[in-house]
C-alpha cells in the first residue's frame, strides 16, 4: 500500500517570516493527520526557518531545485549536501517552470536525479506535456520520454525511493485541472514505463503525484484514482486552510 504524499511547492513566494506564520497555522490544522506524508517546499531563503518550525512534527521539508555538483564556482546554485544539512528530505526536480524559464532539460534533470539519490535526498521528478502536445495526441509519448530520460542510468535501489509528479503544463497555475480519468490514464502509463525500466514490484511501490490546479474541491476525486498517490500543489498550498483541505482529500 503506497502512503499518499502531498507536497506544497511555494515557488517564489513567502519571506522566512511569512513562511513561519503559514507553517504555524498549517501545523494546527493537520496535527491529527497521520496517513498522509506532508512535504513543504519553501524557497531556499525560508528553508532554515521552516525546518526549525516543523521540528517535532511529522511534516517533511523539501527544496525546489538543486545543482548536481558538490561545490565550486557555480554562482547562485545550491548543492544536495547544503539542503540535507538544513533538514531537507525531498527536492523537486525538473519542474516545468524550471524547464521553461531556466533551460532545464531532460539531460540536466537526469544528472540532478542521480546526484540527489546518491546524496540521500528523495527527488520529486516532475514530468508533463504541454497543451499543444496533448492536443496533438502526444501526451503519453512526451511523458514516457521524460520519465525514461530522467531515470536513465538510475539503479533500481535509487529509483524505488524516488517520487514522480505528473504535472500537465497546461494545468499548472491555470485553474484548468486534468479530469481524474485524464490524470489516471497518464499515471498508469507512467507506472507501466517504470515497470519496464525496473520491474513490476518497483513500479507498484513508487508514488506518483498529480499536480496542476489542485484545490480542496477537486483533490479527493483525483486522489481516489488507483495510480494517483497524492499531489504536488502550487497556488493552493500558500494558504493553510486550502492546503489542509487538499491534504485531507488524500486521507485513506
Ligand atoms: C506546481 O507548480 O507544481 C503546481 C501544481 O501549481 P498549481 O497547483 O498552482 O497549478
Amino acid at each position: 500500500m503506497r502512503r499518499p504524499i502531498v507536497a506544497g511547492n511555494w515557488k517564489m513566494n513567502k519571506t522566512a517570516q511569512e513562511a513561519v506564520a503559514l507553517v504555524v497555522e498549517l501545523k494546527e490544522l493537520v496535527s491529527d493527520v497521520k496517513d498522509v506524508e506532508i512535504v513543504l517546499c519553501p524557497p531556499f531563503t525560508a528553508l532554515e526557518a521552516v525546518s526549525r518550525c516543523i521540528e517535532g512534527s511529522d511534516i517533511c521539508l523539501g527544496a525546489q531545485d538543486m545543482f548536481w555538483e558538490k561545490s565550486g564556482p557555480y554562482t547562485g546554485e545550491v548543492s544536495a549536501e547544503m539542503l540535507l544539512t538544513l533538514g531537507c528530505k525531498y527536492v523537486i526536480l525538473g519542474h516545468s517552470e524550471r524547464r521553461t524559464h531556466f533551460g532545464e532539460t531532460n539531460q540536466t534533470v537526469n544528472r540532478k536525479v542521480k546526484t540527489a539519490l546518491e546524496s540521500g535526498l528523495v527527488p520529486i521528478v516532475c514530468v508533463g506535456e504541454r497543451l499543444e502536445e496533448r492536443r496533438s495526441g502526444d501526451a503519453k509519448k512526451v511523458v514516457e520520454d521524460q520519465v525514461t530520460r530522467a531515470f536513465d542510468g538510475v539503479p533500481l535501489g535509487g529509483a524505488e525511493r524516488a517520487v514522480v509528479a505528473y504535472e500537465p503544463v497546461w494545468a499548472i497555475g491555470t485553474g484548468l485541472t486534468a479530469t481524474p480519468d485524464q490524470a489516471q490514464e497518464v499515471h498508469s502509463h507512467i507506472r507501466q514505463i517504470l515497470a519496464e525500466l525496473y520491474n513490476a514490484e518497483v513500479a507498484e511501490g513508487i508514488r506518483i503525484q498529480y499536480g496542476g490546479s489542485i484545490k480542496p474541491e477537486n483533490a479527493r476525486d483525483l486522489f481516489a484514482q488507483q495510480d494517483i498517490d497524492g499531489g504536488l500543489v502550487g497556488g493552493a498550498s500558500l494558504k493553510a486552510e486550502s492546503f489542509a483541505g487538499i491534504i485531507r482529500g488524500a486521507q485513506l
